[in-house]
């Protein structure tokens, strides 16, 4: 196990392109429920918020991706520092340190 390097770019690329392509089939099957009221028997409003969910999953992990290209891939994006490896495994698309994070939201 390296430290302080973090897991290679292409592994990176890898993680969150397998990410984008499961929300994006999530999306797809949510909004062809939603297309369908009553066709799977969810609640047009779970459906929904799902939806949303996976929408805002694919911009953070599209805006991840692009971090990754433009070689700023784990700084936050507010103190600059290093997010820790540990975060980044649980959110490989995470934007701020786990400070920052509080502080945000
Ligand atoms: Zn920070």
């Amino acid at each position: 196990m390296s430290i302080g390097t973090g897991p290679s770019t292409d592994t990176l690329r890898q993680t969150l392109e397998a990410q984008l392509r499961q929300h994006s089939e999530d999306l797809a099957a949510l909004t062809a429920a939603g297309a369908d009221p009553g066709g799977t028997g969810e609640d047009p409003d779970t459906i929904a918020t799902r939806a949303a969910a996976a929408r805002r999953a694919i911009e953070e992990i599209n805006a991840a991706l692009s971090r990754v290209t433009a070689g700023t891939y784990g700084r936050c994006e507010r103190c600059r520092n290093p997010i820790p490896d540990a975060r980044l495994e649980i959110l490989p698309h995470a934007r701020f340190c786990v400070p920052c994070q509080a502080r945000a939201s």
